[in-house]
């Protein structure tokens, strides 16, 4: 038996395998797809204390290493369900299953769709969720990117490097990603900034070649040719697995406070999946750092 199961590498994931480590516990890591979250498709990390530029690849590298090295196991298995009986928790995988004292739940959130017809069929053909994987493959080419917040906007910001032609699609008039950003892309004379607007349609023929965009106050459609659409619409959390141990709020978040512990004794939970006000890479490692102190804290009770 483990001390401490952690669902998910991502920062906040890794962040508390290293504290549950150095308080001398085991600990299995089980990640689904590949070590690092969602911020290994962050191309420039300029927020985090001490680091002034990362990207997000070398950064989830660097805390894979120092995470191996303190001793973490890591297994490449999906958990598909976590079982609580008598005080000992069953996490169950797509390969097997295994027990723990304590399990920190850190699965992250996953791409929000935008929810307009044929964008899954599109998906890998013009449509993308990633600027930093797919962006290669649209240079000198015409893209849009929607979605107002940071990844928009740091993804619109990549792809003006690359592509002849970006247009930012914005339902509002006013940004919720970070206003440096949005300063840095107004000085890019291939970014046009479409606001007030959300996608209607899709046209494709074996990919896409051109999308409708609708204005929400005049009511004009605008038909935009273009070779790729990169959707940044923000992230939904990934708990559905765990619902029948800890309470979701109605966005599917798991209620946690600040001390990371769920309404579960012994399940934790840490990083984006948890209701929290403010998530990024900083908070995600912070809930790292508290749901092990709190992990071991009950494990000695
Ligand atoms: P986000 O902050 O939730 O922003 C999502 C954006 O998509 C919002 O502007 C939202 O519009 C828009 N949107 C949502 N649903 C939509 C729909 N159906 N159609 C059209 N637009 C829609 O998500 P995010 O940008 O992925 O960022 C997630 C978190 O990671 C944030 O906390 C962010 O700060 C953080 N992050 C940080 C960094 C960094 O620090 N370098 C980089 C990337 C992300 P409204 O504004 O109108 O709601």
């Amino acid at each position: 038996m483990y001390d401490v199961i952690v669902v998910g590498a991502g920062p906040a994931g890794m962040t508390a395998a290293i504290y549950a480590r150095r308080a001398s516990k085991t600990v299995l890591l089980l990640e689904a797809v590949s070590y690092g979250g969602q911020i290994i498709n962050t191309p420039d990390i300029e927020n985090y204390p001490v680091e002034a530029h990362i990207s997000g690849f070398d950064f989830s590298q660097k805390l894979y290493e120092q995470t191996k090295a303190l001793g973490a196991e890591f297994k490449f298995e999906k958990v598909v369900e976590i079982k609580d009986e008598n005080g000992v928790k069953t996490v169950i995988t797509n390969k097997g299953s295994y027990e723990g004292k304590a399990v920190i739940i850190a699965t992250g959130s996953e791409n929000r769709k935008l929810g307009v017809e044929g964008e899954d069929a599109l998906r890998g053909r013009g449509i993308s969720y990633c600027a930093t994987c797919d962006g290669n493959f649209y240079r000198n080419k015409v893209v849009a990117v929607v979605g107002g917040g940071n990844t928009a906007l740091e993804d619109a910001l990549y792809l003006a490097d690359l592509a002849e032609k970006v247009y930012l699609i914005h339902r509002r008039d006013s940004f919720r990603g970070e206003e440096t950003t949005v300063s840095r892309l107004k000085e890019r004379q291939n970014v046009e900034f479409i606001y007030n607007s959300t996608v209607t349609k899709l046209i494709a023929e074996k990919r896409l070649k051109a999308i409708e965009v609708t204005d929400k106050i005049s009511g004009s459609v605008r038909e935009i040719e273009l070779n790729g659409l990169f959707v940044a619409v923000g992230r939904v959390p990934e708990n559905q697995n765990f619902a029948n141990l800890v309470e979701l709020d109605e966005a599917g978040y798991i209620v946690a406070g600040e001390d990371c512990r769920t309404k579960c004794a012994g399940i934790f939970v840490a990083g984006d999946n948890r209701t929290k006000t403010l998530r990024q890479l900083v908070t995600a490692t912070a809930d790292g750092a508290m749901a092990a102190t709190e992990a071991v804290k009950y494990i000695n009770l």
